[in-house]
């Protein structure tokens, strides 16, 4: 029990400073800076942020949301990926255990994470985020194939080998966004399209289908919402990334009990 908290409080803390990273990284990558140096400065008075400020979650409580130096607003955005990222970080330890199928979801959500921000701040989804991605998914699933292991959350395909529930997941992720975004230009992207491949290399067959079930309804339900609210109106572009981000790590927690508990047999 005392060692279950102790590694729980541990992966919160790791993970708090991974979403302080994240933050870099969603900050940078859109305007094609280094995500090394320079070292975090504050981007209204470039004061350089020293390390007692630089914590993460604690700083920003600390500082009331401001820089030390010139007062300007810093984003609330930092506090929530770190807050989020650190109670993601010991969820998975408490979902899957120390496993080396905790550290492949754990760096799946961290792509889908940034994926998120970027596309909800700027509406792209960078191929240097996304290629990565599909790179692992590739090669674990090969690997998988070749020394017969397979993670605990791919469901049941009938296929032998999870490099083809992989190759088969992307496949049919990259056709069902494909037609929708040569039809409606503007609404979803070539961006989408590259996500839902990914996506379906991650999760593979059948658990695509059901991470795209999620990310087209809770996409549509969100959209009308924000329709109806007159918070959007038809001509703003409601990016669809998040959705499909979020879609799938959700798949990965819960889709294989989902389905077996859907189709008991
Ligand atoms: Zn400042």
């Amino acid at each position: 029990m005392f060692m279950t908290v102790l590694w729980l409080a541990l992966f919160f803390l790791v993970g708090a400073a991974v979403g302080s990273f994240i933050n870099v990284i969603a900050d940078r990558l859109p305007a094609d800076k280094s995500i090394i140096s320079p070292p975090s400065h504050c981007s209204e008075c470039q004061y350089k942020i020293p390390a007692r400020d630089n914590i993460p979650i604690f700083s920003y409580l600390w500082l009331g949301g401001h820089c030390r130096k010139c007062g300007t607003t810093i984003p609330i955005r930092l506090l929530w990926v770190e807050l989020g990222t650190a109670a993601l970080f010991a969820f998975l330890y408490w979902h899957y255990g120390l496993s080396w199928e905790m550290a492949l979801v754990t760096f799946y959500c961290c792509v889908f994470i940034v994926l998120l921000l970027i596309d909800l701040e700027h509406n792209i989804l960078p191929n240097k985020i996304v290629y990565p991605g599909m790179v692992v998914a590739l090669v674990m699933a090969g690997l998988g194939s070749i020394f017969g292991f397979e993670p605990g959350y791919t469901a049941d395909s009938g296929f032998r080998l999870w490099i083809v529930d992989t190759a088969v997941g992307g496949s049919i992720g990259f056709v069902l966004l494909l037609l929708p975004a040569i039809l409606y230009q503007g609404g979803m992207g070539w961006g989408d399209v590259k996500l839902a491949a990914l996506i379906g290399l991650v999760t593979g067959f059948p658990l695509v289908l059901l991470a795209m079930f999620l990310a087209i309804v809770s996409g549509g339900l969100i959209a009308g919402i924000l329709l109806l609210l007159k918070l959007k109106s038809r001509k703003d572009a409601i990016p669809f990334g998040p959705f499909l981000s979020l879609a799938a790590v959700i798949t990965l927690f819960w889709g294989n009990d989902f389905l077996n508990w859907l189709i008991p047999f």
